[in-house]
């Protein structure tokens, strides 16, 4: 027999225990391996004065074990309360967040019966890196951060995931119509990768679109791989759709550690009644097996689980006098699963986890042997100001011209308004100024220095730069809104 696998587990608040009392007691019949310790995390640790939420012997634990099943929380209402995903996610590097959204159609109820997708989630950048700044009266901003190692690692995880799992296709989204650099990025590392596996069909769409299909044609879909926000918001879109909220579990995953946990909350109002569906929490421990190199103990599970969703045992959640049997508790729900292990579904098609799905870490070898020849050539610097119209804003930058860094531009909500104003919009206390040469060519960063020294004997207010590099010889900047 091989050793049992060491995990933590976390019961969580709500209706927290009693589905993990459901999911533990269906994986020890099962025969799963595991050495299990348990972790206390959330309302009660939150309210002892813990801001994240979570211990420090409770994190010795999930460091150790880089294995974490945890049940759903409550976070207390007020500040100063850290989201302890995003803890637990920054701490052990959990850039991949993996959802599979799948119909069980006709014995649970959905619009979509031949639904079957998994999204692929970035976990880690986009506008999630929490860079924020209030930079005038009127403007915050957020810093939308898109890296090639970070976009290549989560797609050759998406297209490992599709190889490793029988899956055919995987579909990426993004907005590079309009962020033509950021998004653009993803887009041109998508094609990279999956070049590299001529088997997977690889396809791509605007984001826009490819969510109105997706909310529409979900069967359409396979794998589906977006940067964290577009993520964040579709694959909410595609659990919604395929049922019930409480049906469906998440991997989130990094090098060498993961979480499992279902994608719905504590449910506070249902807790302590025996009602709750342990089915999502069930789905993320399945994924769990998988990951910890127990793919056929996943299999019989799943198909237990699948065999009593087809012999019509349901909870509140999913009941329907047509389609149920028994409306059951969450403790008969267990129980249904735990009598039926070893039983197949006879309509749904079987689970079977094989032993290449179990490496469910990636192997991805980020590449970064991009090495762009690099030049600064200008600065943006941007003005908090509302003293008059574009052209007595260039009047009062003008004297700060030298030979080699002059006034090109001026933007306002990224809309060219001077010298000629291309946007006939509202004007904003936000200004961005363009300073080049009259020719492309190099700057220095002394250049750029005394520019801002020569702007500041001016006593306008600016608020932050950016300086605007080629790569290549290609601008790596966007041009103003209308030029
Ligand atoms: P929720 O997901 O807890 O509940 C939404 C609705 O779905 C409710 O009607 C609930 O009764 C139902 N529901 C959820 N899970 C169910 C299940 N397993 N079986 C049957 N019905 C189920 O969302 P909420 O009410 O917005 O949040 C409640 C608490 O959960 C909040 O404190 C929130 O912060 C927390 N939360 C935690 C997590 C997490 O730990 N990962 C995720 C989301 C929300």
């Amino acid at each position: 027999m091989p050793p049992a696998t060491p995990i933590t587990v976390a019961h969580g608040d709500g209706i927290g225990p009693e589905i993990m009392a459901a999911v533990l007691e269906i994986l020890s019949a099962a025969g799963a391996e595991l050495d299990i310790e348990t972790i206390e995390i959330g309302e009660q640790v939150y309210l002892r004065g813990t801001p994240s939420g979570i211990d420090d012997s409770a994190w010795e634990s999930i460091r150790r074990t880089r294995v974490f099943l945890k049940a759903p929380i409550t976070t207390p209402q007020g500040g100063g309360f850290k989201s302890l995903n995003v803890t637990t996610r920054v701490a052990l590097g959990l850039y991949a967040n993996v959802r599979p959204a799948i119909s069980y159609h006709p014995f649970v109820q959905s619009k979509h019966p031949d639904m079957n997708l998994v999204v692929i989630r970035e976990n880690e950048e986009d506008l999630y890196a929490g860079i924020e700044h209030r930079q005038t009266a009127d403007v915050m901003q957020s810093l939308k951060l898109i890296t090639r190692p970070g976009s290549e690692r989560i797609i050759r995880f998406a297209f490992d995931y599709a190889q490793r799992n029988g899956r055919s296709k995987v579909t990426a989204f993004a907005k590079d119509n309009i962020m033509k650099l950021s998004d653009g990025l993803f887009h041109d590392v998508f094609d990279e990768v999956a070049a590299d596996y001529p088997s997977i069909e690889a396809e791509y769409w605007i984001v826009d679109i490819g969510a109105a299909k997706l909310a529409d044609t979900p069967e359409a879909f396979d794998v589906v791989v977006l940067p964290n926000l577009y993520g964040d918001i579709l694959s909410d879109v595609a659990a919604q759709i395929a049922g019930s909220v409480g049906m469906a579990g998440a991997a989130n995953v990094g090098e060498g550690a993961a979480m499992f946990e279902a994608i719905h909350g504590s449910a506070p109002r249902r807790a302590g009644q025996n009602l709750a569906n342990p089915s999502g929490l069930l789905n993320a421990a399945v994924l769990m097996l998988v990951h910890i190199g127990q793919p056929n103990i996943a299999s019989t599970v799943q198909n237990a689980w699948m065999r009593t969703l087809e012999d019509g045992i349901h909870t509140y959640d999913i009941y329907d006098e047509e389609r149920s049997n028994k409306k059951v508790g969450t403790r008969e729900f267990g129980a249904a699963v735990t009598s039926r292990l070893g039983e197949q579904p006879t309509t749904l098609t079987p689970a079977t986890f094989g032993a290449e799905g179990a490496k469910n870490t990636s192997t991805a070898s980020v590449s970064s042997n991009v090495t762009p020849i690099k030049q600064t050539v200008g600065v943006d610097v941007f003005f908090d100001w509302t003293g008059g119209t574009p052209s007595d804003l260039a009047n009062l930058l003008k004297p700060t011209n030298s030979g080699e860094l002059v006034l090109q531009m001026l933007s306002n909500r990224g809309a060219q308004v001077w010298p000629e104003a291309l946007a006939d919009g509202l004007l904003v206390d936000h200004w961005r100024a363009r300073f080049t040469g009259h020719e492309v060519s190099a700057v220095s960063h002394a250049q750029i220095a005394a520019l801002l020294t020569r702007i500041a004997e001016t006593g306008l207010d600016f608020i932050k730069t950016e300086n605007l590099c080629t790569f290549d010889g290609k601008p790596g900047y966007s041009l103003a809104l209308g030029e």
